[in-house]
């Protein structure tokens, strides 16, 4: 008896350790409510309790369906797949008598944006609610297992009322890419005995860690550049509902409490309406009231706030809605170590699931508030757009861009002309099928300004993002505002890439201008089909034709191939790519005829990257997709871990990202590996590593200042005062430099988001990209910032032995959406050894 007593206590207490975490259903749900059994929890279709483990983005989808097959509240779909291939869900969850209406429930509330008088008395209000868009933030998409179950399951008069008068589009998962990897990660690592100790490796993700999707995006950047396909799924959920409120649940640093907006007042950004922050204000006591009941501390706005756009919780605002943006303390694993004490798993999904639940009550509460500051917000931003004008916007060399830019005017239901016939204002030439013009009489009116405005003054000086993101200076198009109604032709419906003419077969050369987007495609493919291709290094003109610097050159004779089998591949890669690629007959130009050694031997490149811990995963995952998903290209990620291992010689480039991996016997390496004729190139940070280790040697300017009459209190600020968050400058060109072949204008906007004031060469020649004399064209700076960056250099190149060191100070690929300055690293890869 003794010894089972033993047995049983021993049992008993290691049971004790084990689950002091685990807790079971009831815990997060509000008292006194009862609960259909038919409907199956979550323990019972994923096989664990919520919060005992993270749940894996496959178990998530598993629960959603089995949820939408019991309940008659439920209707789920699949709007695509991530790069990985893994669902985009969205539930549709209302009152059983709504989902039977929901198709007119829609055009109903869709006409309230469109100035439809109907009375908003008895319209359910629209609540999109998403979890958990960085994916090592999960707290939200777990407490999504307990939303959905309580919606599905809960009964009585308040849940139907809830049902009833709303219409709530639930995505469980805002990424699901970075959700997988992350509770891979946590589960991983977890020990039966949880242990809280912040130094343990559940708490320290590997390189590139779970926040971001397959190539390690932050999507919450990319609500209004929509260039990922999880952005593209919701986006059009968006605009084809047009929610009132719309939520984004995330987690901060483990030792704060939870927050909820509104954030600090003065950071919103001028074009949002007043009232949309006091409607944050109100719908903000409902969490408040809820956090109170469950003894949670929260805060509000000191921190965070509502400028940029492409956050979340700020596109809402643009659109009529109220964007609320929630951050919970971060557990990161099962249970942590806090200034707070220990802070566990449970805990931060029952705070997520909470606040879902208060928002759901301040829309039913406020239901009608809502939707009347919607149709009022549409009415008047329609109202502004009849005073008239409109914005052209174009490139006659690059129909490409013009295109993309084009596709993201479409994701946002913005309205947009082709251009009648081709016509010229001041010095620029809008062609017919490579510009288009936006009137601006459209109920997106708002819209518009947010993303062609070149806005440089602001209330405060810091700013959360970036403080400017305007789209025509980031696809470099040329544009301008005014009226063009005699210049404005069919409104376009259904927007298609331009296709270029089929090129006619020729016996002795093809050429390929460099200005369009896919041009650097375009080149791969013929030098991959291994045909010889040649740049010509200056202008010319052929058949009437002018061809810029950069123009490709494929000649027929002495090819491995057939003068047929090449006009094959010439006819497909034009096809592809959708490049112009034109048949010549002769050799004999105005200018340099085609035999002449200006045109110079190209060779495909074999290019490698360095990745892992010490480089920024943002701007190395920019440069993967925009070879891989735009170019075609292949891209060898090399490894921090193994790079002093690795056989460098069969890569003709290596890109080095931001980065703080490499030390010195990786610059001798490298050194030796460019003397043979290799070509590095280096982002940022990347070079004070090159001028320290004498691979390129630069100066950088460095910016003393002390601070005079700013307290303590005050610090912050001041400092904050002088980051560069994301601004955009202009820069001048020298256009018959290889760095900048296929730009048509003497000017080039950048992106910048770094201190690196590069001083310019003293022979001008060795800068071919260099900031203007008053550089800003949209965003913040401070004036200090602003005088030491003018007339600096953004580019260097130096040589060593037979290769070539290129250094960029800024970040040309940032986000995917800078098509404008993404064709830089082409040149330094394909024509690098030009330089
Ligand atoms: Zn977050």
């Amino acid at each position: 008896m003794r010894y089972f007593t033993f047995l049983f206590f021993f049992f008993l207490s290691f049971t004790t350790v084990a689950q002091e975490y685990v807790v079971g259903l009831d815990y997060f749900l509000p008292e006194d409510v009862t609960y259909n059994t038919n409907i199956p929890t979550p323990k019972s279709i994923i096989g664990h309790e919520v919060g005992e483990w993270h749940v894996t983005h496959d178990k998530l989808v598993q629960y959603m369906y089995a949820l939408a097959e019991a309940s008659d509240r439920i209707t789920i779909e699949s709007r695509g797949t991530t790069f990985e291939g893994r669902p985009l869900l969205l539930l549709t969850i209302t009152a059983p008598k709504n989902l039977a209406n929901l198709e007119n429930i829609r055009k109903e509330h869709v006409a309230l944006t469109e100035g439809a008088q109907t009375a908003t008395t008895n319209m359910p209000v629209v609540v999109y609610q998403g979890f958990s868009i960085h994916g090592n933030e999960p707290s939200g998409a777990n407490a999504g297992l307990v939303a959905a179950y309580y919606l599905a399951a809960a009964q009585g008069p308040k849940i139907d009322e809830l049902l009833n008068n709303t219409v709530i589009l639930f995505d469980p998962s805002f990424n699901p890419d970075g959700l997988q990897r992350f509770a891979y990660w946590a589960n991983i690592n977890k020990s039966e005995n949880i242990n809280p100790d912040p130094n343990d490796r559940e708490f320290d993700e590997i390189w590139p860690g779970g926040r971001t999707n397959h190539y390690w995006f932050d999507m919450n950047r990319d609500w209004l550049p929509v260039q990922l396909p999880e952005s593209r799924a919701r986006i059009e959920t968006f605009h084809n509902w047009y929610p009132n409120i719309l939520t984004d649940h995330h987690e901060m640093g483990t030792n704060a409490s939870f927050f909820f907006q509104p954030g600090i007042p003065s950071r919103t950004h001028p074009l949002t309406p007043k009232k949309n922050q006091e409607l944050t204000g109100d719908i903000a006591k409902f969490h408040a009231k809820a956090l109170d009941k469950i003894g949670s501390f929260y805060y509000t706005e000191e921190s965070f706030d509502d400028f940029y756009y492409g956050k979340g919780s700020t596109f809402p605002d643009i659109n009529g809605a109220i964007g609320i943006l929630f951050e919970q303390a971060s557990s990161r694993g099962h249970a942590q170590e806090s200034e707070n004490g220990i802070l566990t798993f449970p805990f931060t999904i029952r705070n997520q699931f909470t606040a879902a639940l208060s928002t759901l009550e301040a829309a039913v509460s406020m239901r009608t508030t809502l939707l009347d500051y919607q149709k009022e917000f549409f009415k008047n931003a329609t109202s502004e757009g009849n005073a008239g004008g409109a914005i052209v916007f174009g490139d006659e060399k690059d129909a490409s861009k013009v295109y993309h830019l084009a596709e993201i005017l479409k994701r946002h239901k913005i309205k947009f002309n082709a251009v009648k016939e081709d016509f010229e204002s001041n010095g620029k030439t809008y062609k017919k099928g490579s510009s288009y013009i936006i009137p601006k009489n459209q109920k997106q009116h708002r819209l518009i300004n947010a993303m062609f405005e070149k806005r440089t003054s602001f209330q405060d000086s810091l700013f959360y993002d970036i403080s400017a993101w305007s789209f025509p200076l980031a696809f470099n198009v040329d544009y301008e505002e005014g009226t063009f109604s005699n210049k404005t032709g069919e409104e376009v419906t259904n927007l298609q890439m331009s296709t270029p003419p089929v090129p006619q077969n020729s016996q002795y050369a093809y050429l390929m201008e460099w200005h369009d987007y896919y041009a650097p495609k375009a080149l791969n493919m013929l030098l991959k089909k291994g045909l010889r291709a040649k740049v010509g290094m200056t202008p010319f003109e052929l058949n009437g034709k002018q061809y810029d610097y950069g123009t490709i050159l494929i000649p027929v004779q002495n090819q491995s191939l057939t003068a047929a089998e090449v006009a094959e591949i010439v006819k497909e890669v034009v096809s592809e790519s959708h490049v112009t690629i034109t048949g010549v007959a002769t050799g004999l130009t105005k200018g340099i005829d085609l035999g002449s050694n200006q045109f110079r031997a190209l060779e495909q490149p074999k290019v490698a990257m360095l990745v892992g811990e010490g480089v920024t995963p943002y701007d190395a995952g920019e440069i993967w997709h925009l070879f891989d998903q735009r170019y075609d290209m292949l891209l060898t990620k090399l490894d921090t871990r193994n790079f002093s291992r690795t056989d460098l010689s069969r890569y003709t480039d290596i890109i080095l990202p931001n980065n703080y991996a490499l030390d010195k016997n990786d610059a001798e390496k490298l050194k030796d590996w460019v003397k043979d004729g290799g070509t590095l190139i280096g982002y940022k940070n990347t070079g004070n590593w090159f001028d320290s280790n004498k691979l390129l040697e630069m100066k950088f300017k460095t910016r003393k200042d002390t601070a005079t009459n700013i307290s303590f209190e005050q610090r912050g600020d001041y400092r904050g005062a002088q980051v560069i968050g994301g601004a955009i400058f202009e820069t001048k060109l020298d256009r018959s430099h290889p760095i900048a072949f296929g730009y048509k204008n003497e000017t080039l906007p950048v992106f910048r988001n770094s201190t690196y004031f590069l001083e310019t060469e003293k022979d001008s020649y060795n800068n071919p990209i260099q900031y203007t004399e008053n550089p800003l064209l949209a965003g913040y700076i401070s004036k200090p910032n602003l005088e030491e960056l003018a007339n600096t250099s953004a580019f260097k190149v130096g040589g060593i032995g037979r290769g070539n060191v290129i250094y960029f100070t800024d970040n040309h690929n940032f986000r995917a959406f800078w098509y404008g300055t993404n064709k830089l690293l082409m040149n330094a890869i394909f024509f690098g050894d030009e330089m």
